[in-house]
C-alpha cells in the first residue's frame, strides 16, 4: 500500500474515533479545560510511528519533513513532544501546533476506556478533568458502568495495526515515533524520486 493510501486509511480510523469521542462527550459532558496542554507535557508519552504517518506526510508535503527529522535526531532527549508549543504568557499553558495531525494517543487520552484484566472498560482520563469537571467525571464513570458507548483504546490500536503491522506494533517515546514516521516517508519518496516515479 502506498504512503498516501496508508495515510488515508489512518485518517478514516481517526475520523471514526472522533465521532465516538464526540458521542461520548455529548452524553457525559466530558471536555478538556480550555487552553490546557498538561497531557502533552508528560515526559513519557508512548506512541507508534504509524499514528504519526499523517503528520509525517503533511510535513513532507509542506517541505518541513527533513528539518523536523534533523531536529529530532539532534535532540533525542527533547523534554516535550516536538509538536508541543508552550505559551510564553501567563499560566504557562500549552497547545499542539499539529492538532489536525496529532497521533492516536493524543485523540484517545481523556475520553476513552481501557479494558482491565476482567475485560471491564475503565475510563482513562486526567487529573485536571477529574478535578475541574467532577460532575462530568462521575457521569462518565456511571455511563461506562451502564455499558453505554465509550471509545475503547484497544480497538483503535487494532484498527491501526491492520493498516501496517510493523509500524503500528511498537510503542516508543513520542518524539522517536514521529522521527520514525518521518524517516519512513522520506525514504519512500526518496526511492520513488530516484526511480523517477
Ligand atoms: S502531537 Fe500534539 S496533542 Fe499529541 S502530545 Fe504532541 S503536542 Fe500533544
Amino acid at each position: 500500500m502506498s504512503i498516501y493510501r496508508k495515510v488515508q486509511a489512518i485518517e478514516r480510523v481517526f475520523a471514526s474515533l472522533e465521532r465516538e469521542v464526540a458521542t461520548f462527550q455529548e452524553s457525559t459532558g466530558m471536555k478538556c479545560l480550555s487552553g490546557c496542554g498538561a497531557c502533552c507535557k508528560k515526559p513519557d508519552i508512548a506512541a507508534t510511528p504509524l499514528e504519526f504517518l499523517p503528520l509525517a506526510y503533511q510535513l513532507y508535503k509542506s517541505g518541513q519533513a527533513y528539518k523536523w527529522f534533523e531536529e529530532l535526531r539532534a535532540e533525542p532527549e527533547m523534554a516535550n513532544c516536538k509538536a508541543f508549543l508552550p505559551f510564553v504568557s501567563e499560566g504557562d499553558r500549552g497547545f499542539c501546533n499539529q492538532y489536525n495531525q496529532r497521533g492516536l494517543i493524543c485523540r484517545l487520552f481523556g475520553f476513552s476506556a481501557m479494558l482491565d484484566k476482567q475485560g471491564v472498560p475503565q475510563l482513562i482520563t486526567c487529573k485536571t478533568i477529574k478535578t475541574e469537571f467532577p460532575e462530568a467525571h462521575s457521569v462518565s464513570i456511571k455511563h461506562i458502568a451502564d455499558k453505554q458507548p465509550v471509545p475503547i483504546m484497544r480497538n483503535f490500536y487494532f484498527q491501526l495495526r491492520a493498516i501496517d503491522t510493523d509500524l503500528g506494533q511498537t510503542l516508543m517515546p513520542i518524539n522517536k515515533a514521529i522521527e520514525e514516521a518521518i524517516k519512513v516517508v522520506l525514504s519512500y519518496y526518496s526511492y520513488r524520486q530516484r526511480r523517477g516515479a
